[in-house]
């Protein structure tokens, strides 16, 4: 899999790609991203890819014609036409859905915005979907796009150790992680649950879909709106949840 950025902070962009579990599954080649400086392709001698907006706000909007050329550079480099993805507050909200989707495409190109936003008319000619971070507004896409390539690529293969680690997390399966913890088994008194000592996996597995349900009723119930609860479920949730509002779901 393939990301081309388009953005003003390359190099802030590329730190964070170099690190950790994402920057070692870069180096074993297991995706590429490249970061392109929207700059290089501005085409004034000042290097300026910005300007004022004609609503008469305050700010600067970047312009068209570099960000064209930026995505006409990565089309004929890579000899492809990458889904191209802009980083915006008004996109739809990033989901752990769209990011299983997102890991099946050969190719993405995501675009950063910076100061007031992007002129209209490039959106309306390159961009194949808007993608936010949430229902706030940050003053760049670097780190939505940085949240994205994440995301996305804890995904792809041989990135974890096991399929299991994103399998079982939160969100994946419509559910909230259960609860984890590690060794010492005993700290300031608080032991860590006796069935994930047993040894017994048939009871572990179940247990870690009981705290799942609870923990999604707890903390998200909203989420359990579209779960497929069993009526197993539903008794482990009306015993588990003192004040849960059954009714609700
Ligand atoms: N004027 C724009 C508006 O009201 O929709 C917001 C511009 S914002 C200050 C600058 C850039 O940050 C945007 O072009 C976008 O790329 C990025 N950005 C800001 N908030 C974001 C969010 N919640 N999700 C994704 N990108 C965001």
């Amino acid at each position: 899999m393939r990301f081309d950025i388009a953005t003003l902070f390359p190099e802030a962009l590329d730190f964070w790609l170099s690190q950790s579990v994402i920057g070692r599954a870069r180096a074993r080649g297991l995706f590429t991203a490249e970061c392109h400086n929207i700059r290089d392709y501005a085409f004034n001698k000042h290097r300026r890819v910005d300007d004022t907006p004609y609503s008469e706000r305050q700010g600067m909007l970047m312009q068209c014609e570099p960000i064209y050329r930026c995505w006409q550079a990565i089309c004929d480099m890579t000899r492809s036409q990458p889904h191209v993805i802009y980083m915006s507050p008004q996109g739809k909200t990033l989901t752990q859905q769209r990011c299983v989707e997102l890991a099946g495409m050969e190719h993405i190109m995501i675009l950063c915005g910076h100061y007031e936003g992007v002129d209209q008319r490039i959106l309306d000619k390159i961009v194949d979907e808007e993608i936010s971070v949430g229902d706030y507004v940050l003053t760049g896409g670097e780190l939505p796009a940085l949240t994205l390539v994440d995301s996305v690529v804890r995904l792809l293969d041989g990135v974890l150790a096991e399929p299991d680690c994103f399998e079982d997390e939160s969100h994946f399966c419509g559910l909230l992680e259960y609860p984890q913890y590690t060794r010492p088994e005993v700290w300031q008194g608080e032991r860590v649950p006796e069935i994930l000592l047993s040894g017994h996996h048939a009871n572990i597995l179940k247990w870690r879909h009981e705290q799942a349900l609870l923990t999604t009723a707890k903390k998200r119930p909203e989420m359990l709106e579209d779960y497929p609860l069993t009526d197993e479920d539903l008794s482990i949730i009306t015993n588990g949840v003192g004040n849960f509002d059954n009714k609700k779901i």
